[in-house]
């Protein structure tokens, strides 16, 4: 058996191996070791190998799902080998091997590699969530990427250049990468594969032999990164299934210009479709999503993690929006038909993989038959906006296909076919004659029981059913004796403690009355089932649409109710690079607060209004510019009073605006946006590993080569996570490069308040502060952002609000006078870079402080002091070191 197993084990590679054997499924050495501790199950052993006990531990098979879940979620993947014929066969081929059938083993097969990325069982997959696979590979210079989500049979390949890859497999946000084993620059994680699987002519032919088509041209120009991504795709799944391809739609092309670019950090740190933790709740996803079906939550994420980046198609979605938005009550009976819709993309995935159940044909009927009745209604409504008009279609046309489906089966259809009956009763005749028969059977059986009980006299005989006897009479033990007798007409079947067992020439009759009617009538079933699973998959491409217009809807639909619900407006998109948020609110803040209830303070960004937009009123005079005709706004304020959020709620509003969204505002014009940059300084991610300060410099880094005159970029704190002078200087010189050479609308928040010396080189650079109020000695911070240089930074206000005990602050507060004192000493940032004061002065307070007690303690005539006078003299120097 060991041979068989590494024979196995070697296909297997670096996938555990699920080896069965018998109702379990037993894992060995390694692979026993990591499943028994991801899975938390015993580790045994088994026989010996080298001298050694070999490890091992099993799962059951029927309940193999969820352990296969688990392991897949801990990033293993898993070859199942099954058993591939009956003991009989084995025996049969060793007898015709001429072998002793003592030494034959059955043979085993691996049938499946189980992977992140390969799955379509709704036990193992997030139905919130795409599950994609990626391949990726480069040819000549160009890096081609083909995505596929088989759980949905979705199929998009794009084409980058090596720096555009990270950003796009973020977007993708696939679970399982490939790529090829010789491709140096592969992502970390990459499932690596031979590099003759990626060979772009094979890719081509694979593509059209899925298709069954003679040439691709009619589904896209496609390039050759994309076919030899697409090549290593198809053949890696084709490995994954042992030969079996999934199911997969006519490749789509991912236009990289079509949507706004969002790299991993800036997705992070904005939290789109996950926390910083990594969930969903608390995310701006999990703030949005109003969906009330799996399909139209997951399209809402790809939304959100890609949104648009043309103008045309942005308006479509947002008059999709606005015709739910504007109409309650319509919203209100959409969303309540969308409820009741099964997951039809997914039900459609698993019986063309092969992988389907009746409940399944039933979900597809069910999705079919309610999507009919949508149709019905939305397309009686007046003034409908233009993508509707390109959904309606796809929402009907499946008449013949339904109305089979609803004869065939009953109303809702198990997920196991073993036992049957899901055929609908009326449906076939000779399937009916045979449940007739098996019927009339077990009714007779039923007849029997009462008559036995009668003829015996035995009250408590019981005429039984069970998976090893099949039909048998039982008595109470001590009735057995009656009907051992050799002409009871029982014939004695098993003795147990309490009862005897008998059979009968009637029972024994009957019972294979059932039993043929009933495995005919499975036959029959059997065949329907395969009969209408043909069916569905001869309609996949139509069915498929019929679920992404209901997911579009669905997802419209829900916007509007998110927006009806939070006050949200409907953005206008530009074509210039401006933008003028007005009554901004950052949509997870809110939400938060309101729950704790408290109130969100609305602030206004504009940016690059050349007329001054709304804002012209506002325009500070002695400095002949205003914040709105400016391109970066430099913020500053103390710390908690706002900054951070400020800057993210105007990222998400353009991010929402974009993906096709209102978005909360009073009012909102969005120039678009080509990409999207988020960087926060280093301090606040301490938790990340690798040298903080080193990794916001990589980020700062491809913004500055990254961000174009289209771009939006927000940075938070850029330069925290150094020395004073070294991050200032780089902040500066950051500010700068944005402001000269990529001349992107930025918000940059900052606590140096020398940085507002660059509102005098810098002209289109404004100055701005959260506002915040001393009042009685307590700090209120206001949460509003107003227009000029932030006066102070209330650090110690800030402190002291956090609860810092009050000597300290006191402390604090003198050293701070010396600080300015030396500031002003010395010239301060007024005579440039190079004489920032802050550690020079900080040095020279030290010194201060130490000159002040040697002139003290010189001054000092000890012999002078009284005993009382030397204590009290020592305490109060051991209070003073204390503090300092
Ligand atoms: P900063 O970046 O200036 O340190 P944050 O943006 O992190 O400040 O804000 C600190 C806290 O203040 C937030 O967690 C939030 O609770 C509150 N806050 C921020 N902005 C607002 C606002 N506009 N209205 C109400 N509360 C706000």
């Amino acid at each position: 058996m060991m041979e068989q197993y590494h024979a196995l084990k070697a296909q297997a590679g670096e996938c555990l191996l699920f080896y069965r054997m018998g109702d379990f499924f037993e894992l060995f050495f390694d692979d026993a070791k990591v499943a028994a501790g991801v899975l938390d199950i015993a580790l045994t052993s088994r026989g010996e190998s080298g001298g050694e006990s070999v490890p091992m531990c099993g799962v059951p098979v029927h309940a193999a799902d969820g352990y296969l879940a688990r392991l897949i979620r801990a990033g293993h993947r898993v070859a199942i080998a099954e058993q591939v014929e009956t003991p009989d066969e084995a025996k049969a081929r060793a007898k015709a091997e001429g072998k002793p059938s003592s030494k034959v083993l059955v043979a085993r097969e691996i049938i499946r590699f189980v992977t992140a990325g390969t799955l379509t069982e709704d036990a193992l997959l997030e139905p919130r969530r795409a599950n994609r696979l990626a391949a990726v590979c480069e040819v000549r210079g160009s890096v081609g990427i083909a995505a596929c989500d088989i759980s949905t049979g979705r199929l998009e390949l794009e084409e980058c250049g090596p720096d555009g890859l990270a950003t796009a497999l973020s977007r993708l946000g696939a679970r399982e990468i490939v790529a090829p084993e010789d491709w140096e620059p592969a992502p970390a994680d990459a499932t690596l594969r031979p590099p003759s699987d990626f060979a772009s002519e094979r890719g081509r032919q694979r593509l059209q032999e899925l298709h069954q088509v003679a040439t691709l041209d009619a589904f896209g120009d496609f390039g050759r990164a994309m076919l030899a991504a697409a090549g290593g795709l198809l053949a890696y799944l084709e490995h994954a299934g042992r030969g079996t391809m999934p199911f997969l739609l006519p490749p789509t092309i991912n236009a990289t210009d079509a949507t706004m670019a969002i790299d991993e950090a800036s997705r992070t740190s904005l939290e789109i479709t996950a926390t910083q933790s990594g969930e969903r709740a608390g995310s701006l996803l999990g703030t949005v999503d109003r969906c009330v079906t799996s399909a139209g939550a997951r399209l809402l994420a790809e939304d959100l993690s890609a949104p648009l980046a043309r103008k045309t198609e942005i308006e479509a979605r947002l008059a999709l929006v606005r015709f739910f938005h504007e109409d309650p009550i319509l919203r209100g009976d959409v969303r309540l038909a969308l409820r009741a819709i099964p997951d039809v993309a997914r039900a459609l995935a698993r019986l063309v993989a092969d992988r389907g159940s009746p409940r399944d044909l039933g979900q597809v009927r069910d999705g079919l038959a309610q999507a009919r009745d949508l149709h019905g209604s939305l397309s009686r409504l007046p003034d409908r906006p233009a993508l509707l008009d390109t959904l309606l279609p796809d929402l009907t046309g499946h008449g013949a296909l339904v109305d089979e489906l609803s004869r065939a089966l009953v109303p809702s259809p198990p997920t196991e076919r073993q036992s049957g009956g899901y055929i609908a009763s009326g449906y076939d005749h000779a399937l009916d004659a045979l449940r007739e028969t098996s019927g009339n059977a077990r009714r007779a059986i039923a007849a029997m029981e009462a008559r036995y009980r009668q003829e015996t006299g035995i009250s408590a005989l019981k005429i039984k059913h069970n998976g090893v006897l099949g039909y048998f009479i039982e008595v109470p033990a001590r009735h057995g004796d009656a009907l051992m007798k050799p002409d009871s007409g029982f014939t004695h079947r098993q003795t147990m403690a309490n009862a005897v067992r008998f059979n009968s020439v009637h029972l024994h009759e009957e019972a294979s009355r059932i039993a043929e009617a009933g495995g005919h009538a499975l036959a029959a079933e059997e065949a329907h089932f395969e009969a209408l699973v043909e069916a569905v998959v001869t309609a996949r491409e139509a069915i498929a649409r019929t679920a992404d217009a209901l997911a579009r809807i669905d997802v419209a639909a829900a916007l509007a109710e998110r927006a009806a619900e939070g006050d949200w407006c409907a953005p206008v998109i530009e074509d210039a690079p401006c933008l003028e948020i007005v009554g901004g609110r950052h949509p997870v803040v809110e939400a938060a607060l309101t729950k704790a209830g408290e109130r969100f303070v609305p602030n206004d960004c504009v940016l690059n209004l050349p007329d001054g937009g709304l804002h012209r009123a506002q325009a500070l005079p002695e400095q002949g510019r205003t914040g709105a005709t400016s391109r970066l706004w430099l913020i500053g304020g103390p710390n908690m009073g706002g900054k951070s959020t400020f800057l993210r709620a105007n990222a998400l509003i353009v991010l929402l605006a974009q993906a096709g969204s209102y978005v909360p505002a009073t009012s909102a014009r969005i120039g678009l946006v080509d990409r999207l940059f988020s960087r926060v300084g280093a301090s606040d991610n301490l938790a990340r590993g690798r040298s903080t300060f080193m990794v916001e410099m990589v980020e700062t880094a491809t913004i500055l080569a990254q961000a174009t005159t289209r771009s939006f970029v927000i940075l938070d704190e850029v330069g925290r996570g150094t020395s004073t002078y070294d991050g200032l200087a780089l902040a500066w010189a950051v500010a700068e490069a944005i402001h000269e050479k990529n001349r992107s609308r930025c918000l940059f928040a900052t606590h140096y308040h020398e940085l507002a010396r660059l509102a005098e080189s810098c002209d289109a650079l404004s100055l701005h502060h959260v506002r915040a109020r001393e009042w009685r000695g307590d700090l209120v911070l206001l949460h509003e952002v107003a227009e000029g240089p932030a006066d102070r930074s209330y650090g110690l206000a800030v402190a002291k609000l956090a609860g810092v005990p009050g000597a300290v602050i006191d402390r604090a507060s003198t050293i701070l006078a010396k600080l300015e004192k030396g500031r002003e000493e010395t010239g301060g940032l007024a005579s440039g870079l190079g004489d920032l004061p802050l550690f020079s002065a900080a040095a020279q307070a030290q010194q201060e402080e130490c000159d002040t007690l040697r002139d003290r303690l010189s001054g000092l005539d000890i012999d002078a002091l009284s005993p009382r006078e030397a204590l009290d003299l020592l305490y109060d120097l051991k209070r003073e070191a204390g503090e300092s």
